[in-house]
């Protein structure tokens, strides 16, 4: 009940017309951001929920197109092999950096950020596939796709369902309620609340990119493998 809650309140506020976490930085909740009414959105994964099922995966294949093989997004296992019986995933996708070094190089700006929702996100068709977006990700989640020719990123289903209300494909796919998408600008959105009561980190603040997903790390019980 809480997820379709929190589901329905992000379709009506849209209003549209190997990482591992020994590099990450805590603490990020929305009192410490500047809201303004521009939207900016982001997304939480919670490492406490994942339990590794792949359905996020396999509907953002769906929804985007992706061709076999090739991934806006996975979840890798990093469970310690010295600690089986306490399972740990990780999302793998792009982070929609504040501050995002693929747009930055872009020659053409096909990779570019939508002014409206501030999501870093492509136009397909003015990409020369020149690749230089790919080597300035420091995240390493930018491919070239076999099917369009043109680089491509998570860009929370920018093309495909928030247009039509939705939230991006992983979100309403995942039964585990580990991810969470919403106006990270909003004070009163669902992510927020989140945010405000739970610790959250970004995955390697070193490079200075200010990512858009937040991490809730896995709590520890008993043997620490992190
Ligand atoms: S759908 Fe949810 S629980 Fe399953 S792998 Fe994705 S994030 Fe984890
Ligand atoms: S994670 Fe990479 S592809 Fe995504 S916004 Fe940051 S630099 Fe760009
Ligand atoms: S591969 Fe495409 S999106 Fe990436 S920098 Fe080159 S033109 Fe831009």
């Amino acid at each position: 009940m809480e997820s379709e809650n929190k589901r329905r309140s992000f379709i009506k506020g849209l209003g549209f017309g190997t990482l591992f976490l020994g590099t990450m930085q805590y603490g990020f909740g929305a009192k410490e951001k500047n809201l303004s009414k521009k939207p900016h959105y982001g997304m939480i994964f919670d490492q406490n929920k994942c339990v590794g099922c792949s359905d996020c995966e396999i509907a953002c294949a769906k929804v985007n197109h992706v061709p076999k093989n090739q991934h806006r997004l996975y979840v890798e296992d990093q469970t310690n092999p010295k600690n089986i019986m306490e399972k740990k995933y990780m999302r793998i996708s792009c982070q929609q950096c504040e501050d995002s070094p693929c747009t930055h190089v872009c020659p053409t700006k096909a990779c570019h950020r939508d002014e409206k929702l501030d999501i870093v996100t492509m136009t397909v068709e003015d990409c020369i596939g020149c690749k230089y977006c790919i080597v300035a990700c420091p995240y390493d989640v930018r491919f070239i796709n076999d099917e369009t020719k043109a680089a491509e990123n998570c860009d929370f289903c920018f093309h495909t369902n928030l247009p039509e209300g939705k939230e991006p494909g992983c979100v309403g796919a995942c039964k585990y309620d580990a991810l969470v998408f919403g106006d990270l600008n909003d004070k009163n959105a669902y992510i927020n609340k989140i945010l405000d009561i739970k610790d959250s980190v970004r995955l390697k603040p070193q490079f200075g990119t200010k990512p858009s997903l937040r991490y809730i790390p896995r709590l520890r019980k008993g043997v620490d493998d992190a």
